[in-house]
């Protein structure tokens, strides 16, 4: 993993000169676009973003609309298209170790989105080239996968196979696992999806898709794996340099990344990864006024929230990606430290910045004050500490204080 820090100014002077290979609404004769910039009267921002980057690309608002890193797309916003083509790259090959020409991807919505749409276009995949059934398809995963795999299986009437974990470790049940693989194949599934976490919401937890996999060749015709990385994907690749949770992995078809949790990026930031021959499953020839046409799920969407990606990426560099996050577990690793010593159990792995504590083990009056996330509403069993940017050294001591 390797690409360069770049100066403020050199990541300002870039995004400018491709916001002018833009056609903008205001310098051209626009008169076919049903979008253009945003509404001067309501918010009259013009001046006060003149020299800065970010904010002036999204009073400029390019559509992003489709996918980029392959074929044509729309020409008016062909400069801004150009960083989201790079920021792709950067998480594709760099992060996420794909080969060059091996890949697509867009900037969506979240990971909902991304989730979604690596789903649908496995569904696709095994309707097409076997001729099955969406009875014949099902997606497994573990009970502490994001509620955005139900939402999958709902919307593209497929079956989910949740299977259960062990209580501390977190980690799916094998004998489960098998089970329900045995099971689903008895009831005429032959097709698998394994949705596979690379940090659940919960705990951080990773599925390693390597214990799993020999099950999924025993029982399956086919399966392919989607990584659900909307938490996990800024920061595990760059704490584990050595995880195979990626392309390297040749049964590794998409990799879900939200640029809106680690990264930092504003909110209605996903990334969508997909090796190269599943994207055509979703394409659309029926997108007729698209130049290109589309083959992503959410159709027109901000190009700023691209250029944020492509801006952050290029900030840091992969040097600074490394450092932040090995930051942030230093400060995890203090916190475990803290809790070892006065005895208070948690779950947490070595190379994510979440700890999770049995709701045993502190009082609910302090897990709400310190604003922990309860795993549910009702009679939590867990509470979780995320150890994001904000939560600093002194907040820790604080809070360590407070339940001893
Ligand atoms: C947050 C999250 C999602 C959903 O992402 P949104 O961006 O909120 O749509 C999916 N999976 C995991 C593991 C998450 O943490």
């Amino acid at each position: 993993m390797f690409w360069p820090a770049l100066t403020e100014e050199a990541v300002s002077k870039r995004v400018f000169s491709c916001l002018e290979k833009n056609i903008n609404f205001r310098d051209n004769i626009l008169l076919g676009i049903p979008g253009t910039h945003l509404d001067e009267r309501v918010f009259p921002l013009e001046d006060l973003v003149r020299d800065k980057p970010f904010l002036s690309s999204f009073v400029a608002n390019p559509n992003h609309i489709g996918m980029h890193t392959d074929g044509d797309s729309e020409v008016f916003f062909n400069g801004t298209h150009q960083l989201e083509v790079e920021a792709i790259q950067l998480c594709a090959q760099e992060i996420m170790r794909a080969k060059a020409g091996e890949y697509n991807g867009y900037i969506a919505s979240g990971g909902t989105e991304a989730n979604i749409q690596g789903i649908w276009q496995l569904r696709n995949y095994f309707q097409h080239k076997y001729k099955c059934s969406l009875a014949e398809i099902a997606i497994i995963h573990s009970v502490d996968t994001h509620y955005s795999v139900y939402k999958a299986g709902n919307l593209l009437s497929l079956k989910t196979l949740p299977i259960d974990v062990h209580f501390e470790t977190r980690e799916m049940d094998i004998s489960c696992f098998e089970l329900a693989l045995k099971k689903a194949k008895e009831q005429g599934v032959k097709y698998f999806i394994f949705f596979a976490n690379m940090g659940t919401t919960m705990f951080g937890s990773v599925d390693e898709i390597s214990t799993f996999t020999p099950f999924l060749e025993k029982y399956g015709d086919d399966y392919w794996i989607h990584i659900d990385g909307a938490f996990g994907g800024f920061i595990y690749p760059f704490t584990h340099l050595e995880s195979k949770m990626n392309f390297s992995h040749p049964k590794v078809s998409s990799i879900t990344m939200d640029a809106h949790k680690m990264l930092q990026a504003p909110y209605g930031t996903g990334i969508f990864l997909s090796r190269k021959i599943f994207s055509d499953f979703t394409f659309t020839d029926k997108a007729s006024y698209v130049k290109g046409n589309d083959s992503t799920l959410c159709g027109s969407r901000s190009g700023a929230n691209a250029i944020s990606v492509w801006m952050i990426l290029n900030s840091y560099g992969s040097q600074g990606g490394i450092e932040f996050c090995q930051e942030l577990i230093e400060r995890t690793d203090f916190l475990c430290y803290c809790l070892d010593k006065i005895k208070v159990k948690y779950f947490r792995n070595p190379y994510m910045n979440i700890v999770t504590i049995p709701a045993d083990q502190i009082s609910e009056d302090m897990a709400r004050k310190y604003h922990l996330v309860f795993d549910r509403v009702e009679k939590p069993q867990w509470f979780k500490v995320v150890v994001m940017d904000h939560v600093k050294v002194e907040h820790i001591d604080a809070f360590i204080d407070a339940i001893c």
